[in-house]
């Protein structure tokens, strides 16, 4: 299975956020959509990316003088990134390996959207799921012959 395939199911709607924006626009947007992690855009190009795990750590440092913070003091701006046309075994390697779980999916210069270690594991299962119930099918005498 393709990265490409994941997505189309997933769909390719992203949140993102611009690099002048503060640590609390951030995290109102983290909160209120149910996501771990931000891509940032600046004039649309992709320049890092700000997750969860690096608000909590600027939280721990500073207290709540974290929300004075811009995204740009705190984002990670040496991305890896994955393309459309990765295998999902690959892009879990990659995760697995630099202990992060979010990469966003670039199409050429532009981002195509956004994959997390949880849309992997959703999409296993599913995929589990269906072999089980073929298995259940075969063995309980459900195709013809
Ligand atoms: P996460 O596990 O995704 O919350 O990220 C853990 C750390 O890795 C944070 O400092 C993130 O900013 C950083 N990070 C997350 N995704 C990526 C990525 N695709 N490329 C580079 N750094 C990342």
């Amino acid at each position: 299975m393709k990265v490409s395939d994941l997505l189309k199911n997933k769909g390719y709607e992203t949140e993102t956020i611009e690099p002048d924006k503060s640590i609390k626009e951030a995290m109102d947007v983290i909160v209120a959509k149910r996501i771990g992690a931000l891509p940032v855009l600046d004039k649309g190009e992709l320049v890092g990316i700000i997750t969860e795990r690096d608000i909590f750590r600027l939280l721990h440092k500073n207290g709540a003088g974290a929300f004075t913070f811009k995204v740009s003091d705190v984002m990670t701006r040496k991305l890896v990134v994955g393309i459309l046309d990765d295998d999902i075994e690959m892009v879990q390697a990659i995760m697995t390996n630099n202990r992060f779980r979010h990469l966003p999916i670039m199409d050429g210069r532009k981002m195509a959207g956004i994959i997390s270690i949880g849309d992997i594991v959703k999409s296993h299962v599913k995929n589990l799921q269906i072999e089980n119930r073929y298995l259940i099918d075969y063995i309980t005498g459900k195709y013809p012959g």
